[in-house]
């Protein structure tokens, strides 16, 4: 990504960025030091790479639509989701589910594995909608997926399982 650096009068402390059309404008006080610049730059660039990696992902497959097929062959159409989306900024877990608002999001690691995985990350995460607890009858719900303990193990070798 080409940089363009604009030391500004105006400015105090803090130190703007925004991505135009690829490049990226920061703008930086007249007295900021270059090399505290330059690590800010390199911070700026890996979240804007996040954040670029998170539409590509999310633009590319319908996670929605994903969820819903899940959902009429696993659940008979019962769990409702309210959002689905890839995010870029889980390393160590794979997804999450925010069972009041019925929301989840799963790892951009996730997009690089075999569907049937991705396909189980999905259907736990739906099943905490309903059962927001690791319990037995959690797991009853979650291995209606023929494939649950395979993707488990999956994720496990990958260091991935909770
Ligand atoms: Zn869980």
């Amino acid at each position: 990504m080409q940089v363009l650096i604009k030391r500004s009068k105006n400015r105090k402390k803090t130190i703007s960025a925004r991505v135009i059309q690829d490049v990226m404008h920061v703008s930086a006080p007249v007295s900021y030091p270059e090399k505290k610049l330059e690590e800010t730059i390199e911070k700026f660039k890996a979240r804007f790479e996040k954040q670029r990696q998170k539409k590509e992902l999310n633009s590319k497959i319908n996670l929605f639509e994903v969820a819903q097929r899940l959902n009429h062959k696993y659940f008979d159409g019962e769990i409702e989701v309210e959002s689905i989306e890839y995010s870029a900024n889980q390393n160590s877990i794979y997804g999450n589910c925010t069972h009041q608002k019925r929301t989840i999001r799963i790892s951009h690691h996730l997009a690089k594995m075999p569907e049937w995985v991705r396909d189980y990350v999905i259907i736990h995460e739906m099943a905490h909608i309903i059962e927001p607890n690791h319990g037995a009858s959690f797991w009853k719900l979650v291995s209606r997926y023929e494939l649950t303990e395979r993707a488990r193990g999956y994720l496990m070798a990958k260091g991935m399982e909770l």
